[in-house]
């Protein structure tokens, strides 16, 4: 796995803690760590430049030794049919990334990245299909929200980091992002608005759990039992469904939030009859939340989308049973829906030139 290719020390990854001690050791006043973690983390500035409260002479000692690593955006594609827009980042080394804006009545809610790729080659997944390139700094995924924030002009409330890449495949990274970004010295945003989604990697959803974050936990489950699961999802070959499911109750068992799991409807593949009355008996005993997402077509992978009838009737059966269940709307499909069908298309056309 190539390593990103920061030469400096980036400096909009260091915890606020770790700002004010970093500015001890280069012999600066600890006031001086509350100062730049704020322009970073508060005020967004990605250039030394930008922080005016600051000498000529510091900003350009920071400047030998730091940066803030840049994301850049490259394309933008607007939704026609809703409040959506998809982003697609550059970073420093060249890598590709794509984050999404969805507006709610509740608020502004951006999806991030945490990977450059992803290693997990969900069988539906578009983000699959390169493989793993790299880990995301916590800088790289804070990047994504703090640029799309200032790019819109709009407040963003909640994050999902359901993009491409497994987060917890990237697990200290992801968690420095969840504690800088929940930071009440930077942007604020209350664990209880984030969401990390997981295909199951069970050792670090049980570390995830001992961490007692208020975040919430959703599972990438989309099979109702081992076989199908294996069948979409190689990492279910290396964790049994049953221990999955243990990992997420602990996870309720140490947080107290409910978890939410989350099922791909495949025409044909998982939304048959026996499929329903597997995620009953899987699901109507816990405390959770199942988000039915009609899969976006993948042209690789020769996925269908269900009819919409066949996924309401789905959804019914299970709902009569007692499962909190939702159809997930369908957003951006005009403007490469599924994660990973932008960056592949770009870099498609990148090699064509
Ligand atoms: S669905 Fe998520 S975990 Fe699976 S391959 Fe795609 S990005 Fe990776």
């Amino acid at each position: 796995m190539e390593e990103n290719r920061i030469q400096k020390k980036d400096i909009a990854s260091y915890s606020y803690e770790e700002l004010i001690s970093e500015m001890e050791k280069i012999g600066e006043k600890p006031f001086r760590g509350k100062q730049i973690f704020s322009w970073i983390h508060e005020k967004l500035a990605d250039d030394f430049l930008k922080m005016t409260n600051l000498s000529g002479a510091f900003r350009k000692k920071l400047d030998c030794l730091y940066e803030v690593p840049k994301v850049q955006m490259v394309a933008r594609q607007i939704s026609k049919k809703d409040p959506t827009e998809k982003f697609l980042f550059e970073l420093v080394d060249g890598s590709m990334i794509e984050s999404v804006l969805m507006k709610y009545d509740y608020g502004n809610s951006v999806c991030i990245s945490s990977q450059v790729g992803c290693r997990m080659g969900c069988r539906f997944c578009a983000s699959a299909i390169g493989g793993l390139e790299r880990n995301l700094m916590p800088s790289e995924m804070l990047g994504q929200v703090y640029q799309i924030q200032k790019l819109t002009g709009e407040r963003i409330s909640n994050v999902v980091i359901m993009g491409t890449g497994e987060p917890l495949d990237n697990y200290d990274n992801f968690l420095k992002f969840v504690r800088l970004l929940s930071d009440e010295h930077g942007l604020h945003i209350s664990q209880r608005n984030i969401t990390v989604s997981t295909c199951g990697i069970v050792p670090n959803m049980k570390r995830l759990a001992e961490e007692r974050l208020q975040i919430t936990l959703a599972l990438s489950l989309h099979g109702s039992n081992q076989e199908k699961r294996k069948m979409l999802m190689p990492v279910a070959g290396r964790y049994e469904l049953s221990e999955v499911m243990r990992a997420c109750d602990y996870y309720f068992e140490k947080t107290g939030r409910r978890p939410t799991f989350e099922y791909s409807l495949v025409k044909g593949v998982n939304d048959g009859e026996e499929d329903a009355r597997e995620l009953i008996r899987l699901l109507r005993d816990r405390n959770c939340h199942l988000n039915l997402i009609p899969v976006n077509p993948v042209k690789e992978r020769g996925f269908e989308r269900p009819e919409r009838k066949n996924a309401l009737a789905f959804k019914n059966k299970l709902e009569k049973n007692g499962i909190n269940v939702t159809i997930r709307r369908e957003k951006g499909s005009d403007i490469d829906g599924a994660c990973g069908q932008l960056r592949r298309r770009y870099a498609d056309a990148k090699k064509e030139r």
